[in-house]
């Protein structure tokens, strides 16, 4: 875990002029997440339309994700304080300072952040340019190395589809998989 001082702030946008810049990989075996997991978070994506959802998944520091945390999306915050173009229809923000107590109190009961979730209101499932632009320090590495991106994405408020994307340290990108519920 990082110094908590700076702890960087979870946000990103797509939008039109915004290209894909990693999918998932055809060839690569879906990444597969826990039933009742995803439901939780399509729910989420679903109760947020035409907004983007956002939030994390917990769980122990090995394993699959066993848990979802939902964040308030404050982008119409950052909207309205003129701080961003953009508001919760194509991007999302979540408050550091909640991240900070959340991650706290997960890691008091040995758990952690695993990874961050957004959905893509009609929007494929992707990580834009922005999403990786966002999610990279000055160094062109991970903030959060080892947290991964699940992507939601939702078409006319149905989820269509969702993928996951994990930070691969040798070739210095992110790589996205298919996800698939467990059998
Ligand atoms: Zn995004």
């Amino acid at each position: 875990m990082q110094d908590r001082e700076e702890l960087p702030a979870i946000h990103s946008a797509h939008v039109e002029g915004d290209p894909p810049e990693v999918v998932p990989d055809p060839l690569q075996p879906p990444f597969v997440l826990g039933r009742s997991l995803l439901a939780e978070v399509y729910e989420h994506a679903r109760e947020c339309y035409p907004e983007e959802c956002c939030g994390i998944l917990t769980g122990p520091p090995e394993g699959l994700p066993s848990g979802v945390t939902r964040f308030a999306n404050l982008q119409n915050r950052q909207h309205a304080a003129g701080h961003s173009d953009l508001d919760a229809r194509s991007a999302f923000w979540i408050d550091v300072a909640e991240l900070q107590r959340t991650i706290r109190a997960l890691e008091d009961g040995g758990y952690r952040m695993r990874a961050v979730y957004h959905s893509h209101t009609d929007g494929g499932a992707y990580l834009s340019h922005t999403d990786v632009r966002a999610a990279l320090g000055p160094d062109g590495l991970p903030l959060w190395p080892d947290v991964g991106h699940l992507v939601v994405s939702v078409q006319a408020g149905t989820v269509r589809e969702a993928a996951y994307f994990e930070w691969d340290g040798d070739r210095r990108a992110f790589v996205g998989r298919r996800v698939r519920e467990e059998p």
